[in-house]
């Protein structure tokens, strides 16, 4: 095993979900608290479908802002 500098099979398998978890995040309206789905971390700004406000952002940037 010599991916991603992994020297055990388990090292190796959190490299790999790690990249995954880090492809998509949750992402919420920060106004009503919708579930919008996955999508990417820098993901901000989407209008949300419940009440209508640009307020859909990926949960990574919603923890950065500290809302
Ligand atoms: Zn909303």
């Amino acid at each position: 095993m010599d991916f991603f500098g992994a020297e055990t099979e388990e090292q190796f398998v959190e490299a790999i979900s790690g990249q995954v978890y880090d492809s998509v995040q949750d992402c919420f309206c920060t106004e009503c608290g919708y579930y919008f789905g996955e999508g990417e971390p820098d993901l901000r700004g989407i209008t949300c479908p419940e009440c209508g406000k640009p307020a859909v952002e990926a949960l990574e940037e919603i923890l950065i802002s500290g809302l």
